[in-house]
């Protein structure tokens, strides 16, 4: 009884189970490879390719788009309009503009409008600093220990523009 038992148990799930199962697995590659055109199967790559491609293509024009506004932002001193971005960048308006909304929507920049009803984006970290003295008022472009006119200790201000 119990040779039996371990001769059917130990021969039959081993040999015949493995087996069910590749002959269900095995079936299912040849239809698909008969029925998709190969050539189908080519241009949808391609296409995918093309689209990768493109996609790549737009998120490398946006990043040097970015990076060369930063780089105009720090120029003019934090300061920037989009007509001074299109005529120093070359690139197209629509495409300056929706970065700039980027940029501002990421707080990289404020969108307002100057005193004079210029619109612009301002980038705080560009703006130029003034090291100023509480006592005396007097104002310095370069940090210094003490307010050379009363020997106060100066404090960094930042020029923001006055915005409507
Ligand atoms: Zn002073």
């Amino acid at each position: 009884m119990a040779r039996s038992k371990k001769g059917l148990g130990g021969f039959r799930p081993e040999s015949f189970a493995p087996r069910e199962r590749r002959s269900e697995e095995s079936p299912p590659p040849p239809p698909p490879s008969r029925t998709v055109d190969p050539a189908l199967i080519g241009a949808a790559a391609q296409v995918i390719g093309w689209g990768l491609g493109q996609w790549r293509e737009s998120a490398r024009q946006s990043r040097e788009l970015e990076a060369g506004l930063l780089r105009l932002a720090q120029e003019r001193l934090g300061i920037l309009t989009v007509n001074d971005a299109v005529r120093e960048l070359g690139a197209p308006r629509a495409g300056i503009e929706k970065q700039l909304a980027g940029l501002t929507h990421r707080g990289c920049c404020r969108h307002g409008v100057s005193r004079s009803g210029q619109e612009i984006f301002v980038f705080d970290e560009f703006l130029p600093r003034l090291y100023a003295c509480h006592h005396c008022d007097g104002e310095w472009a370069e940090e210094r220990p003490s307010c050379p006119g009363c020997g106060a200790p100066l404090y960094e201000r930042v020029c923001s523009p006055p915005l409507r």
